[in-house]
């Protein structure tokens, strides 16, 4: 079988010396796991859009519809919204999936180990937004279908954990929309033979922060997913060492969920981490289960032996600490 092909978007500001230190804990993985992927570059951004005028040139769509089959992307800056949003629709990935974890090192508000699946391409989010005089509307979209598939996936994290389902909802108030996002994802994770329970967004966030341990994987719509992931985030350490993945039936995109970060880059001090732990996403979507075990051990590990960037009160360079965690590669 032809290895899986690989795009990768080094992307804008800490972009780029990110991605050569996951690259860096890539090669090694997969030299020592025996990993095969086939891997090419490509650009997109700010920077991109100031060479091509368009910040997700077209080569790089054109990479990633029919050439790549997953994509491993950087921070993008400004352009963010057009390049996520584009790609996302272009690539028909509708399920976010954010897991938030406390590492040992790693001042985290509550120990927490959870998974956020959160709908991606519609809700308020679908773009159907309009004014008449003195009004505003933004219109929630819910579909059946789309639904059942991010169900499905949230039932395929449910088994792999050995866990449970929490559908997260407003169907209290939201007895249409929510009420018909309720009803098909509890039918779907049921069949599934996963284990479901429900909980109402403002609850769920107060829990997130008491209690985050009750939670195994969320389900949930795309606002509420926006926000309680950043919540989640925050609770396990700060955005800065979140991974991410876009999943869709076909292609899948996995990313830092942190920004460009302009202000330290090019001075060779951003923690890769979540990058690297994106990178351990896309290996175990690929099936390479082993390795991808292998890296987040290795990230734990040098984190717990005090190895760290300054962003977590360390002194060593993005270069040096993607060293540290190759060294703990089993
Ligand atoms: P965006 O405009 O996309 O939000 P940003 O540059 O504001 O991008 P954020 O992810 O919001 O970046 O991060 C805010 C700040 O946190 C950054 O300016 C940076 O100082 C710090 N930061 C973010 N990611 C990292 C990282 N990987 N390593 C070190 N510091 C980081
Ligand atoms: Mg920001």
């Amino acid at each position: 079988m032809a290895p899986p092909r690989v795009l990768v978007i080094p992307g804008d500001g800490i972009g780029p010396e990110i991605t050569r230190a996951t690259m860096h804990v890539l090669e090694r993985v997969m030299d020592r796991y025996g990993v095969e992927l086939e891997m090419r570059y490509a650009e997109a951004g700010d920077t991109a859009a100031e060479k091509y005028g368009e910040p997700l040139p077209r080569e790089t769509l054109a990479l990633a519809k029919n050439w790549a089959d997953v994509v491993l992307k950087g921070p993008v800056g400004e352009t963010a919204g057009i390049v996520v949003v584009g790609l996302r629709r272009e690539l028909g990935v509708y399920a976010n999936i954010r897991p938030a974890r406390s590492l040992p090192g790693v001042a985290s508000v509550a120990p927490i180990d959870l998974v956020i699946v959160r709908e991606n391409l519609e809700d308020v989010y679908a773009g159907i937004e309009f004014s008449v005089p003195g009004a505003a509307f933004a219109v929630k979209v819910v579909t059946e279908a789309e639904t059942r598939r991010v169900a499905r996936i949230a039932a395929r994290y449910a088994r792999a954990r050995s866990g449970r389902v929490t559908i997260v909802h407003k169907a209290n108030v939201l007895r249409v929309a929510d009420g018909l996002f309720r009803s098909v994802a509890r039918k779907v994770l049921e069949e599934e033979g996963v284990e479901v329970d429900e909980m109402y967004v403002d609850a769920a966030a107060m829990e997130m922060v008491r209690n985050p341990t009750r939670f195994d994987v969320v389900l949930t719509m795309n606002q509420y997913g926006d926000i309680l992931s950043d919540l989640a985030a925050q609770v396990a350490g700060g955005i800065g060492l979140a991974p991410s993945a876009n999943l869709g039936d076909e292609k899948a995109l996995f990313e830092p969920v942190h920004g460009a970060a302009w202000d330290i880059a090019g001075k060779g001090i951003a923690n890769p981490t979540a990058m690297i732990l994106s990178a351990a996403m896309m290996l175990r979507h690929l099936g390479y289960q082993e390795a991808a075990l292998a890296v987040e051990r290795a990230v734990e590990q040098a984190l717990e032996e005090g190895y760290s960037t300054p962003d977590l009160g360390g002194s060593l360079t993005t270069m040096e600490y993607a060293k540290a965690v190759t060294e703990f590669l089993g």
